[in-house]
């Protein structure tokens, strides 16, 4: 977000954050007004995400250098912006950048690293951009060639944050060059580069709705901001501190831990809006939409998290009443040779993702014989997907920590994966 001749200019990354969370949009405009201070960008996680991210973008670009494409490297013209994942939103941005990438776009460079687009009250800074040949009888301002956009994206499949950026791109890209690009693509953080082909034509109606609710909401914001909401996006978000405090200070529903956005939607016209007012809800006490195994699934919960709290130490309850056959009634009696496992794993880990074996211990000794994997062991257990890989993975895990014996005497090993409910064989 930043200020444009007296109005307020948007970013990809503005549509984006409002789609994920509008408090998130009000703190922004609390910025841009000078009424708050944007926090730091100092937590670790945070930091590893952005690294992560810019290596990843460091992959993209060697991608197509390596297929002999030029590559007008823009990203030194950019140094100015702020750093973090709002790159265009503070500071108005600066002619050159923009013209430069007009200027190689004319050229008809075939990559363009880091570019600017500006049209009207819009800014955009895709990752890439990258030349085509322009389908008759579409014209464009550049003559034979025209450009679509390519963003470099970690995750693994695609993302509506994501596709709302490009969206902004390609709206911005139509304006510029005089065609709309028919394609936008996402180079996703996939051990193989490959970048994924989208249709715009797919997402234009939901964009345009998109970009008019922002641009609506900033020319008139609520009179009463929107809650903070925890929502997805409130993990990588640098106000999360902030909405954090705010929603312990509220006592807010949503410290409940498992209840959802819907049953909260249904207790606050109840009056029910406090952790404190559902532990203390009286047994007898019906909410219209939720069903009574749920209402006094949270009303317990939240009870037990109350009481936690009065007395300063952690309280917990065995359940009686659990569903037969799910969770942890899923495990056969125990027998000898049964192992213990704790895998931890981490997606973006080296190229295509790690899991590895952290602990290990036999019902015999309960002792853990866990040690980190080696990296010839990384590879043996990268992570593939087919059951049958799995059931080859768990068992190189095993022989890592030399219970191999205890697996050979046990051939109808069984691996049951708590997390998902789901059984291997
Ligand atoms: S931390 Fe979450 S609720 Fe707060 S502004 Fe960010 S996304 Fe919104």
């Amino acid at each position: 977000m930043h200020r444009n001749e007296g109005n307020v200019g948007l970013s990809a990354t503005d549509l984006s954050s409002f789609f994920e969370c509008e408090h998130r949009t009000t703190l922004d405009l609390a910025v841009l007004d000078r009424r708050l201070t944007r926090p730091g960008t100092s937590d670790l996680e945070r930091r590893i995400l952005e690294h992560r991210g810019r290596k990843h973008e460091a992959r993209v670009l060697q991608f197509y250098k390596d297929q002999g494409f030029k590559v007008e490297d823009l990203s030194a013209a950019n140094t100015e912006q702020p750093e973090d994942d709002a790159r265009e939103r503070l500071i108005e941005p600066a002619a050159d950048p923009t013209r430069r990438t007009l200027a190689a776009m004319e050229q008809g460079v075939d990559v363009i690293y880091q570019g600017h687009l500006r049209h009207g009250n819009w800014v955009g800074r895709p990752d890439f951009l990258v030349r085509t040949e322009v389908q008759s009888p579409q014209t464009s301002r550049f003559g034979d060639h025209m450009y679509e956009p390519v963003d470099a994206k970690l995750a693994r499949e695609e993302k509506a944050r994501a596709v709302l950026q490009l969206c902004t791109y390609v709206d911005e890209l139509g304006a510029i060059q005089g065609v709309l690009p028919a394609r936008m693509w996402l180079a996703l953080g996939t051990t193989e580069i490959e970048p994924v082909a989208l249709n715009t034509a797919d997402y234009s109606a939901y964009f345009n709705r998109a970009k008019s609710g922002l641009e609506a909401f900033v020319a008139d914001p609520p009179r009463i901001a929107p809650y903070p909401e925890p929502v997805e996006y409130c993990d990588v978000c640098q106000w999360w501190q902030r909405c954090e405090a705010r929603r312990r200070a509220d006592d807010h529903l949503s410290l409940v831990a498992g209840i959802t956005r819907r049953q909260r939607s249904k207790l606050e016209p109840a009056g029910v809006t406090q952790l404190v007012q559902l532990a203390t809800l009286h047994k007898s006490t019906e909410v219209r939409g939720i069903e009574d195994g749920p209402l006094t699934r949270i009303r317990e919960q939240a009870r037990i998290q109350h009481e936690g709290r009065s007395s300063g130490k952690p309280c917990y309850e065995l359940l009686r009443d659990f569903d037969p056959g799910a969770g942890l009634e899923l495990l056969p009696e125990p027998k000898p040779g049964d192992l213990f496992l704790d895998l931890e794993g981490d997606a973006f880990a080296l190229d295509g993702g790690l899991e590895y074996l952290s602990a290990c211990s036999n019902s015999a000794s309960l002792r853990s014989t866990g040690r980190p994997a080696t990296s010839q062991e990384r590879l043996a257990t990268r992570h593939t997907g087919r059951p049958t890989a799995r059931r080859k993975r768990l068992r190189s895990k095993l022989s890592l920590t030399g219970s191999r014996r205890a697996v050979r005497s046990s051939p109808t090993c069984t691996s049951f994966t708590l997390a998902t409910v789901k059984t291997t064989r």
